[in-house]
């Protein structure tokens, strides 16, 4: 087996792990795997180790790649999406992880409508409210929410958020419950076409205590490819 098939083969087994802990079934959890950067012989591989979420945090690549994958696989994108660059992935992308802001929303029903698509996205959050990070504070995301849903090409799937990077993942812990209490919050207030039906949270550092807090959609870059990538 190549190293990038182990790799997925050791990460399915701490992915069931984590989801038994949280009274879960493994196939409960989805792993999107990261390829900024990665060639396509490798993101193969991975496909062919049965990936079939591929995540991208460039608008560039991911329609590039798009472009060059033959198989049946979903694309997500998970970076900072630019404005005047949405057209792009517009009719590629079948999540986008990371709206932020009205502006971004109303670009983003607009270039739907124009293809004929209704747009799943999740809400970007920004729990620990780093400067560096994009995504909205906390406060924000409900009433960011009941606007959002009066743009009928768009349509919201859940939530996301970037942990803050620590050495012992025990540390962003409360990152991680905070993101899965406003998903709940969210759920039973049962607003129109609004579903959480994902929790886009956890990377290669801190998938397992994310997993252990309700996360399912995980996005793992490194753990698969290697850290030279
Ligand atoms: C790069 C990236 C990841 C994956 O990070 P790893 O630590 O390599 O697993 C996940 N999410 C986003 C938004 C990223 O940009």
């Amino acid at each position: 087996m190549n190293s990038i098939a182990l790799n997925i083969q050791e990460i399915r087994r701490k992915v069931a792990k984590a989801a038994g802990l949280s009274g879960r079934k493994p196939d409960a959890i989805d792993i999107v795997a990261v390829t900024k950067t990665i060639p396509i012989p490798d993101i193969e591989k991975a496909i062919t180790a049965g990936i079939c979420k591929i995540g991208e945090n460039r608008v560039q690549e991911l329609a590039k790649k798009h472009g060059k994958i033959n198989n049946q696989i979903e694309w997500h994108m998970i970076g900072h999406l630019q404005t005047n660059k949405t057209r792009q992935i517009i009719d590629k992308a079948d999540l986008i992880h990371s709206l932020d802001r009205w502006s971004l929303a109303l670009e983003l029903n607009k270039r739907s409508a124009l293809v004929g698509k209704i747009m799943p996205v999740l809400i970007q959050v920004n729990i620990a409210k780093e400067e560096t990070k994009f995504g909205l504070y906390q406060k924000e995301v409900i009433p960011f929410i009941e606007e959002a849903i009066q743009l009928p090409n768009i349509a919201i799937k859940g939530l996301m958020t970037m942990a803050p990077f620590v050495e012992n993942p025990e540390e962003v812990r409360s990152v991680f419950k905070a993101l899965f209490t406003l998903s709940k919050k969210i759920e039973s207030m049962e607003l129109k076409g609004v579903k959480m039906d994902y929790l886009s949270m956890g990377m290669t550092n801190d998938y397992e205590v994310a997993i252990e807090e309700g996360a399912n959609l995980i996005r793992i870059g490194s753990g698969i490819f290697g850290k030279n990538n």
